[in-house]
């Protein structure tokens, strides 16, 4: 119990070079020539090992006489030189066996033909049997009674191998000696199903989108709700696209394993794709993606707006764009983030800048004027003598920006000359040019 529980911890976290699938004779055999050469081998079967058709052989190592009949040679030859090797190879428990077979006169060949069979038969299997022989009714009476020889006109002896052993037995041999060699093999292991990984792991796509945020929220940064449309990998059927389903005729061929396909009058048959051939069906596309193994999946993101952030400015949130496929990691979210310009500041870099009107006599004679800022209303000295245009720079009420400096605000001057209307002010006025006669236009001359 101890080497099973280890055993499926081996399968399940490691990786192999070859997973056999089905420990009868072809998948122990497999295993066994395998893990002897080096290979990292793991073996599993969903009953017991040696369970199906390899424990209801006849235990013949056959050399395909059968296929004498049809003229197969080639194929006998390699049945009968791979029969061979296995009475070479397994001594004690592939040996030889005679067959012998009594010839019923009207048989649909006669029994020349068949000795003569039997003969080529020997031929091609190398003469590595002891020779068939042709014999009477009277060999046959004599050497075995029991054969009932009415209406028989002969009969004949010829070679094949037989197993010696429990068929099932001689299977775990196999998978003794596959163990022996470090193969990783667990019986009640059941494949559900394989998936081709094409190629390496893919990051999934990046997404776009873009918000609008106001002045003060872009200054003073804050949250944002908004949603984003992205492949997310099926719940269902977690990322495979395929689902177990409870085991049932395959429905593409209806459990025959066979498709068939016509081309011109021939008809060609081959395996049946979705179920390997086995005409079952233990897994089906998941509905719940169509097989797709992702889904388009709608998800409200909160993102974080750092403050002080300017026209254009991207954010990005990671792993939130498309899923990737083959364990690749997700893309990413960008948000590209615009700011409408605002009514009265003007922003260049971190720094803001204002246009401040200032009457002529507050700029002649200095004044203490109210500007607004992000900080609310600040005071500002205007000196006697301030020219139109003239800057300001309050240090440090500007933007705050990420690396924790701040930018200043930048006020420039605006004179506004009065609108006289009445004859007051327009005598004041005509008697401060002729007190001040200075000629203004005179770096123009
Ligand atoms: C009546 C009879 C007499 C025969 N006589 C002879 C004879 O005399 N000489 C001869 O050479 N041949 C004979 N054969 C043929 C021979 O038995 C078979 O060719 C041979 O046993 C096939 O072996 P296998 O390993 O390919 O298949 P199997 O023995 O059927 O093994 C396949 C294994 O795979 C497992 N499996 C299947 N799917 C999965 C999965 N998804 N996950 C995990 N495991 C899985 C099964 O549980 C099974 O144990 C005979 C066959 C029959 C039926
Ligand atoms: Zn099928
Ligand atoms: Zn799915």
């Amino acid at each position: 119990m101890k080497l099973r529980a280890t055993t499926i911890d081996r399968l399940a976290q490691g990786t192999f070079d070859v997973l056999v699938l089905g420990g009868g004779i072809n998948g122990a055999v497999a295993a066994a020539a395998l893990s002897a050469r080096g290979a990292k081998v793991a073996l599993i079967d969903r009953g017991d090992f040696a369970g199906a058709t390899s424990q209801e052989s006849s235990n013949l190592a056959w050399g395909g006489i059968k296929y004498m009949e049809t003229f197969e040679l080639t194929l006998v030859r390699k049945l009968c030189k791979s029969r061979n090797r296995l009475i070479r190879s397994y001594p004690s428990t592939v040996q030889e066996i005679r067959f012998y077979a009594a010839h019923p006169r009207g048989l649909r060949h006669g029994l020349w033909k068949l000795v003569l069979g039997a003969w080529l038969y020997w031929l091609i299997g190398s003469c590595f049997t002891r020779i068939p022989r042709l014999l009477s009714r009277r060999t046959i009476a004599r050497e075995e009674p029991i054969i009932r020889l009415d209406g028989c006109d002969g009969g004949f002896e010829y070679s094949d191998a037989y197993l010696h052993d429990n068929d099932a037995r001689f299977v775990w041999g196999f998978i003794r000696g596959a163990l022996d060699h470090g193969c990783a093999a667990a019986n009640y292991v059941e494949s559900l199903g394989a998936r081709r990984e094409d190629g390496d792991a893919e990051r999934g796509a990046d997404l776009h989108q873009a918000i609008s945020v106001s002045f003060d929220e872009a200054i003073r940064g804050g949250q944002r709700a908004i949603t984003v449309t992205r492949q997310e990998h099926c719940g269902a059927c977690r990322g495979t696209g395929r689902l177990h389903v409870n085991e049932s005729a395959c429905p593409q061929c209806h459990g025959s394993g066979i498709v068939k396909s016509a081309r011109g009058h021939m008809v060609f048959s081959k395996p049946c794709a979705p179920c390997g051939g086995s005409g079952r069906q233990r897994q089906a596309p998941c509905p719940a993606c169509n097989g797709q193994r992702v889904h388009m999946q709608t998800e409200p993101l909160t993102i974080a707006v750092p403050p002080g952030l300017a026209d254009g400015a991207r954010i990005r949130v990671p792993g939130k764009g498309h899923a990737g496929r083959n364990g690749g990691e997700a893309g990413d979210v960008y948000v590209t983030v615009h700011v409408p310009a605002h009514a009265i500041f003007r922003r260049e870099g971190d720094d803001l800048h204002l246009t401040v009107p200032v009457a002529v006599h507050e700029a002649a004679l200095g004044a203490k004027i109210e500007v607004p800022s992000l900080d609310g209303p600040l005071r500002l000295r205007v000196p006697p003598g301030t020219q139109a245009g003239q800057r300001f720079r309050l240090r440090e009420r500007g933007v705050a920006s990420r690396d924790g400096h701040r930018g200043d605000l930048v006020v420039e001057v605006r004179l506004v000359l009065p609108k006289l209307l009445d004859e007051r002010s327009k005598e004041l006025l005509r008697e401060f040019g002729r007190i001040n006669a200075e000629d203004v236009r005179k770096e123009l001359t």
